[in-house]
């Protein structure tokens, strides 16, 4: 089940604090975060698990690198001009 691992804290180095494993599997509007392979392999067979949970489909929304913040910026002032 998927909830099998959500107790299990672990110090989180984006947020600066502890965190549940709940929170690592959903804070990415609902999907895992990008980082939760190495965060988490050696205390939970992740790979398994989003393997059981999540699809192919998932998985590659998960791993999308985040666009660079240029490339973020002007995709941001091309929808405000559409708008317009
Ligand atoms: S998986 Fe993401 S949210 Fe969880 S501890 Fe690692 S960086 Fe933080």
């Amino acid at each position: 089940m998927i909830e099998e691992h959500d107790q299990k804290m672990i110090r989180c180095p984006r947020i600066g604090g502890d965190v549940n494993f709940k929170f690592c599997r959903s804070e990415n509007n609902m999907l895992p975060c990008r980082w939760v392979v190495g965060c988490w392999e050696r205390r939970v067979d992740i790979h398994k698990f989003l393997e059981e949970h999540f699809s192919e489909e998932e998985q590659s929304k998960i791993f999308v690198p985040p666009k660079p913040k240029l490339e973020s910026l002007v995709e941001m002032m091309e929808k405000a001009k559409e708008k317009k």
